[in-house]
């Protein structure tokens, strides 16, 4: 039920909320429930400019300040990011619409980037050697870059924008966050706990807007650095626009995951790790299986136990206990998704388990965990990203048969193997054209301290976010060649 909201102040910059209406307002809607708590202005190009203002201004001091000071602020935010957690996964459950718990692991994983970022003043040191020639030494240093902005998805409001906020301010660049629209409040809270830490005015800035707020940041010629996080299509528009404009660009794309199972495998715990990687956030995830491709006769007792599991989900508003998988985000990522089963059912699909008539009712965005086989692999079931809780299940005779499967898409974020056999995994992590692979693994998310991988139509770019890749996308390198004729140290 919509109700009137004030309207909320979420851009940050210089320091201080600010107001801005520039390219009108949107209502923020509980996916679980449809009711708005919250409405906010839309940035323009003035408020952009603002943004990148204060962020220049804030650089030359910022840059200056030791890397062992720097970190002090992150090493408060994490104490902050702690004791508010709570406060942060209900936020973000009642915008995004996955389970609390859900809300508070992806926090979890947001923390485990700032802390790894507090690792700065080792992990951006640079390397030298004497002598290069009689009496001359080379020594390359690291140096920020400038203002750094990362453009955000609306399906983990807290843990990406944690992907690049800790290393691009570490490394001593400024920073300008462009979250999704549609789930502003979760950096809202985040850059209310930033405020706290008292880091200095301009370092970390918020812009929330929609494609006019994007545009104004790829256009803007004091940006020096965006990182992109979202749909394959608007992944590609930003990596071409900011190179055009002479960014250094890294942008991840949409997926469509595939995992592999053996008749090897153990098929009781594949299915519980394959239904959680497919159902959990409601599909919701880059890393989300979306097609099990079962080898020789693994699909008898395979299919049968991820039905069986599937189908005693409770689905439901995320903040009551109990759920365990909420809505999708909006009604019409709901028709949409409804309207792909139904085209694939239409096609021949068979309908395992279906989750269209969800029992959640009718005022949310509920879709209940849905299982179809039987569908042809030019269908959009199988070839595009559904970002919701459907699997396909195929079978296939052979492991290399699968394997040519699944290189046939045209992304590359995830793909999974289960098996017992070290030899099919080996040769599944070897041929595999995707950038994180997961054996006996249905979601396999790269530690804060490795990077984030993704390849083909799922990344845009050659530096991933985290881990050392952030560290050299946050950095120029500058080489220093210098002589010192040891002659002139005999004049003193
Ligand atoms: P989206 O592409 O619609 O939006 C992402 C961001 O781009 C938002 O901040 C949005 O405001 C902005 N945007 C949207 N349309 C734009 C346009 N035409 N021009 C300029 N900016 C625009 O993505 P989403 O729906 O918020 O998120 C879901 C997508 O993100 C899925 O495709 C998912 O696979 C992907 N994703 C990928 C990863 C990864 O690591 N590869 C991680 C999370 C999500």
């Amino acid at each position: 039920m919509a109700q009137q909201t004030a309207l909320l102040e979420t851009n940050y910059y210089g320091g201080a909320w600010q107001g801005n209406t520039a390219s009108g307002t949107v209502d923020i809607t509980n996916p679980a429930t449809g009711e708005v708590h919250a409405q906010i202005g839309l940035s323009g190009p003035a408020d952009v400019d603002a943004a990148v203002a204060a962020a220049v201004a804030a650089f030359p001091a910022w840059r200056r300040t030791p890397p062992q000071d720097r970190i002090q602020y992150l090493f408060r935010f994490r104490e902050l990011l702690l004791k508010r957690a709570d406060d942060i996964a209900r936020t973000t459950t009642m915008e995004n619409g996955k389970t609390f718990a859900e809300a508070k692991a992806e926090l979890q994983r947001g923390i485990e980037n700032v802390e790894v970022a507090c690792g700065i003043p080792s992990l951006m040191q640079g390397y030298n050697l004497e002598d290069v020639a009689s009496g001359i030494d080379e020594i390359m240093i690291r140096q920020p870059l400038g203002v750094a902005v990362a453009i955000t998805p609306f399906n983990f409001p807290s843990m990406i924008p944690l992907w690049f906020l800790p290393y691009a301010i570490a490394t001593g660049n400024t920073f300008i966050l462009k979250p999704s629209e549609r789930v502003p409040l979760t950096a809202r809270l985040l850059f209310e706990l930033l405020h706290e830490t008292g880091l200095p005015a301009g370092v970390c800035n918020l812009v929330v807007g929609a494609k006019p707020a994007v545009d104004a940041l790829l256009h803007h010629k004091d940006v020096r650095a965006i990182s992109f996080v979202g749909s394959t299509p608007v992944a590609k528009y930003i990596y071409s626009e900011g190179s055009n404009y002479g960014k250094r660009v890294q942008c991840q794309g949409g997926a469509k995951n595939y995992v592999v199972v053996m008749p090897d495998a153990d098929l009781d715990m594949t299915a519980k790790i394959v239904s959680d990687s497919a159902f959990g956030c409601a599909g919701q995830r880059c890393l989300a299986v979306s097609v099990a491709v079962t080898v020789g006769d693994a699909g008898k007792k395979f299919n049968q136990a991820i039905v069986d599991l599937a189908s005693s989900i409770r689905t439901g508003n995320g903040l009551e206990k109990g759920v365990q998988m909420g809505p999708v985000i909006t009604a019409d990522s709901k028709s949409r998704i409804l309207h792909l089963v139904e085209k694939g059912v239409k096609e021949g699909g068979k309908v395992l388990l279906d989750g269209r008539k969800s029992a959640s009712g009718t005022t949310g965005n509920f879709i209940d965990p849905t299982i179809l086989t039987g569908i042809d692999s030019s269908n959009p079931l199988t070839s595009t990203e559904i970002f919701g809780p459907v699997l396909t299940v195929n079978e296939s005779n052979t492991l290399d048969d699968a394997i040519e499967t699944l290189s046939a898409s045209a992304f590359g974020n995830s793909a999974a193997i289960f098996t017992s056999s070290g030899a099919a995994a080996r040769k599944f992590r070897y041929e595999v054209p995707a950038g994180n692979i997961g054996v006996n693994i249905g979601v396999a998310a790269p530690m804060a301290y490795f990077p984030f991988s993704g390849w083909r139509d799922s990344f845009m770019g050659v530096l991933h976010g985290q881990g050392k890749d952030a560290i050299e996308f946050y950095t120029d390198k500058k080489v220093v060649i210098e002589r010192w004729p040891k002659e002139w140290a005999r004049k003193f």
